[in-house]
């Protein structure tokens, strides 16, 4: 039974390329019969190997898209507790956009990139609105109008959803491909960019571009892994030029050009009784819309005759964080620190939505409440 819907899709498979080949050149033909072999060696590896995962067994687009939210710069391991809680929590993007940001963040608390949950918030709300009216759509172009829905992201939705021709390329892609046919170009110059999307595309198999996107990305993430690929039982060794010219732990090559800003922090906590001041961070910087106890930047030290309590260092993508934290016991609530801070108890500041560091900041303060 599986031979024969092996024969008849590959059947399918090889009809659909024939056509869009017959518009191009013999070299055309070549090289799309070796990316169908590919493309199909890829699918019938996924079919073997893929993992069982919940977004896998929905073709709604707002579940998928959730799910890929949550898992960029996140593992699979720790993505999947939150996708399970978001979908519970928010079933339906009506949901979701009838919930407050602040909710939608103290969900998302410890997944980090905060940015990616206060545009889930907005572009759900987008689509409650018109033209789509509450509709979750599932083609590439109406999804590239939501908020923090770039290339990758709508390419994924729409072919897992609706089986739009449209090629993946995320960080798995990147390596698999570039491995695959020794490429040099750097993953992160512009060139690289364009070069690896037109490979993925011209690999894509029009028939089946959801399976093959998953395949394709999971091999990547299970087989052709970043440190040890496991090239011995590798499905595409014969054809891996990386293989045959040693060049495995080269690929993918990135121009390194990543900066990082050191920054130094100073925290307070401010402190009567049960009582401590906080803010929610604004727009412009790190942390939008989490909130944080009382601090200044660089100089300016606001006691600087307290001794520091303790020193995190936290690292961002961009950004080294060295933070210093100091304790101020008032002898009654103070009255001078600018309007943006307001009185909490400690009660209530544990409900709040709150970085990674201050989260850390919070266990180690909490003896003194
Ligand atoms: S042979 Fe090794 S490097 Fe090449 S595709 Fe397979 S796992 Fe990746």
């Amino acid at each position: 039974m599986f031979i024969f819907h092996f024969a008849k899709d590959l059947l399918g498979f090889f009809s659909k390329k024939m056509y869009l080949c017959t518009r191009n050149k013999l070299n055309c033909q070549l090289k799309s019969n070796k990316s169908m072999e590919i493309s199909r060696i890829l699918q019938l590896w996924y079919a073997q190997n893929k993992r069982d995962l919940p977004w896998r067994e929905t073709r709604d687009p707002y579940r998928i898209w959730l799910s890929e939210i949550i898992l960029q710069q996140t593992r699979v391991a720790q993505g999947y507790d939150y996708y399970l809680k978001f979908v519970s929590r928010y079933p339906t993007v009506a949901d979701l956009a009838a919930a407050s940001e602040d909710d939608v963040l103290k969900l998302w608390q410890g997944l980090g990139y905060y940015s990616r949950a206060r545009n889930l918030h907005a572009a759900a709300l987008q689509v409650m609105s018109a033209p789509y009216n509450g509709l979750f759509p599932s083609r590439y172009e109406e999804l590239r109008k939501l908020k923090g829905i770039g290339p990758y992201t709508a390419a994924a939705i729409a072919s897992f959803s609706s089986d739009e021709p449209v090629a993946v390329v995320d960080g798995n892609v990147y390596r698999v491909l570039s491995r695959l046919f020794d490429i040099e170009t750097p993953i992160d110059s512009t060139q690289g960019q364009k070069e690896f999307l037109a490979l993925a595309t011209e690999l894509l198999d029009p028939e089946h571009p959801g399976t093959h996107n998953q395949a394709i990305m999971e091999f990547g993430a299970l087989q052709c892994t970043p440190l040890s690929p496991h090239c011995p039982d590798c499905p595409l060794a014969e054809k891996c030029l990386s293989l045959a010219n040693r060049t495995i732990d080269k690929r993918p090559l990135k121009t390194g050009k990543v900066k990082v800003r050191e920054r130094l922090l100073h925290y307070y906590l401010y402190k009567y009784k049960d009582t401590l001041w906080v803010r929610q961070r604004p727009g412009g910087d790190i942390w939008q819309g989490l909130w944080e106890f009382v601090i200044t930047e660089g100089d300016e030290i606001l006691h600087p005759e307290i001794p520091v309590a303790f020193t995190i260092r936290h690292q961002l993508t961009h950004q080294l964080l060295i933070c210093d934290f100091r304790i101020i016991e008032l002898p009654a609530p103070i009255k001078t620190l600018p309007p943006e801070y307001e009185p909490v108890s400690w009660q209530n500041w544990q409900k709040k939505a709150v970085s990674k560091l201050i989260s850390e900041a919070n266990k180690k303060f909490s003896a003194l409440f």
